[in-house]
């Protein structure tokens, strides 16, 4: 379910992604050698790929460390991946830096409490469907789809053709 935020789109450079249950469902296949696996989403892996040909960047900040979430973010050109963030504001503060970014520029996504701090101080602050109460209270947009199920293109999606750079972006398609 889509909110309507006071909020100038067209402002915001960069989105920043927690990992587990936004870019994923949130559940981890935990292998006999301590390996994990994870399901990502391609149409989530696509609307990155046309976040960053609009000039944008992505950056993601897990709580856990996880080599699949390494190998998922370089096949996404995703630069910055901050993992093992047991507080994330931190990490955000830090990410803002050195990328000479305000708040002001970020959306930022996430589904449980370790993101309210996050959700809260993001231009556009987004929980995903399947988020918890909290955070769903105090983001500007809830997704109407979960976690590992669209929700990270529907974020994409929804800037982009607000701000009328979507339609551009698929003319390469319609040849
Ligand atoms: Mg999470």
């Amino acid at each position: 379910m889509a909110q309507q935020p006071e909020i100038d789109l067209s402002q915001i450079k960069m989105l920043v992604l927690d990992v587990d249950g936004v870019m994923t469902n949130g559940t981890v296949i935990v292998h006999p050698d301590g390996g994990e696996s994870k399901v990502f989403n391609l149409h989530d892996g696509h609307g990155i790929k046309m976040w960053h040909r609009a000039g944008l960047t992505t950056a993601l900040i897990s709580g856990r460390e996880s080599v699949a979430t390494t190998v998922r973010a370089e096949q996404l050109s995703i630069e910055r991946v901050m993992q093992g963030c047991k507080k994330k504001l931190p990490a955000f503060e830090s990410l803002l830096k050195e990328t000479a970014l305000s708040a002001g520029q970020v959306a930022y996504v996430g589904d449980d409490l370790l993101d309210l701090p996050l959700v809260k101080r993001a231009c556009l602050g987004v929980a995903v469907a399947n988020a918890v109460d909290e955070l769903k209270e105090h983001a500007d947009y809830i997704t109407a789809a979960p976690g590992g199920g669209g929700a990270v293109r529907e974020v994409i999606e929804y800037i982009l053709k607000n701000t009328g750079r979507w339609e551009d972006l698929c003319q390469r398609y319609m040849v």
